[in-house]
């Protein structure tokens, strides 16, 4: 039996990095999944993986700054799967690097419309459907911006604090109605959207790459994998107790 056996699990931003190992963990934890990513091709090979594996996925593009497509993905997740008990509001980007004083009105609205508003809109329709049935867990993303300021990506940083803002509000609403709301923190994980942080918004300079990691009491980044095993836990009912949470998933970055 797995911590997520016959559970019927939602997650955005499924198709890469983080979205995607969990979207793996949770289908080896026994959850029957809804993926769901602006990027189908890789959004499709993930299913195919999966149901070739045994399990049971389905997958829908839906880009979570639409409040029209965010409504239709829940109501096709309940259609397909026939219950929501879990959903992981994944999707993200990292937007630009730059100064507050240097940072463009349109690229901090961006940000914000798809990190923080995304995952509003999905923890709205979410909670709708949960409270309904009066069970259900939902995890947002967060990141160690949510609980620490990081020069140069103010708007990035702003839209972390604010899922995790969000998630408290929710988690104190619905508490008593059997739904858990949770965010996750992790700091530096590998995957695309790192790679791109190094090799393209900084340049290419190994330097940012070791200051990094020096704020890393562990010594190491994440694997995609270690945040996974985070997140299926707190989808599942291991957690039962957790709600309202920000959970740090970081190697001792944000330790005080
Ligand atoms: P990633 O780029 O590998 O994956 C992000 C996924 O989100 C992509 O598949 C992308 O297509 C999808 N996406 C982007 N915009 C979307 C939209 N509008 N609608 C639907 N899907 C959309 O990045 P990742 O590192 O796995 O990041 C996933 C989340 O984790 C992000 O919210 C990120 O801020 C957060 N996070 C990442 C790290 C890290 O170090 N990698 C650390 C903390 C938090």
């Amino acid at each position: 039996m797995g911590i997520l056996d016959g559970k019927a699990v939602l997650i955005t931003g499924a198709a890469s990095g983080i979205g995607r190992a969990t979207a793996l963990e949770a289908h080896r934890e026994g959850a029957r999944l809804l993926l769901s990513d602006v990027s189908v091709d890789d959004g499709e090979a993930l299913r195919h993986e999966i149901v070739a594996d045994g399990g049971e996925a389905f997958f829908s593009t839906c880009d979570v700054t639409s409040e029209e497509a965010v409504e239709a993905l829940v109501a096709q997740t309940v259609r397909k799967l026939g219950a929501l008990d879990g959903a992981f509001n994944c999707a993200g980007i990292l937007g630009t690097v730059a100064l507050t004083t240097e940072t463009d009105y349109d690229a901090w609205r961006r940000i914000l419309e798809v990190d923080l508003n995304g995952v509003f809109l999905c923890t709205k329709h979410e909670l709708r459907v949960m409270v309904d049935r009066g069970s259900g867990s939902i995890l947002n993303m967060a990141s160690a911006a949510g609980l620490i300021g990081w020069p140069g990506a103010s708007g990035y940083v702003a839209a972390k604090h604010g899922v995790v803002g969000l998630t408290r509000a929710a988690a104190l609403e619905f508490a008593a109605q059997g739904v858990r709301v949770n965010a996750i923190c992790p700091s530096y994980t590998k995957t695309p959207m790192v790679d791109d942080l190094f090799e393209n918004l900084l340049g290419g300079d190994s330097a940012h790459v070791e200051a990094a990691l020096a704020k890393h009491p562990i010594g190491r980044f994440a694997d995609a994998d270690e945040i996974a095993a985070a997140c299926v836990w707190l989808l599942s009912d291991k957690s039962s107790f957790v709600t309202g949470t920000a959970m740090s998933v970081d190697g001792g970055y944000t330790t005080p």
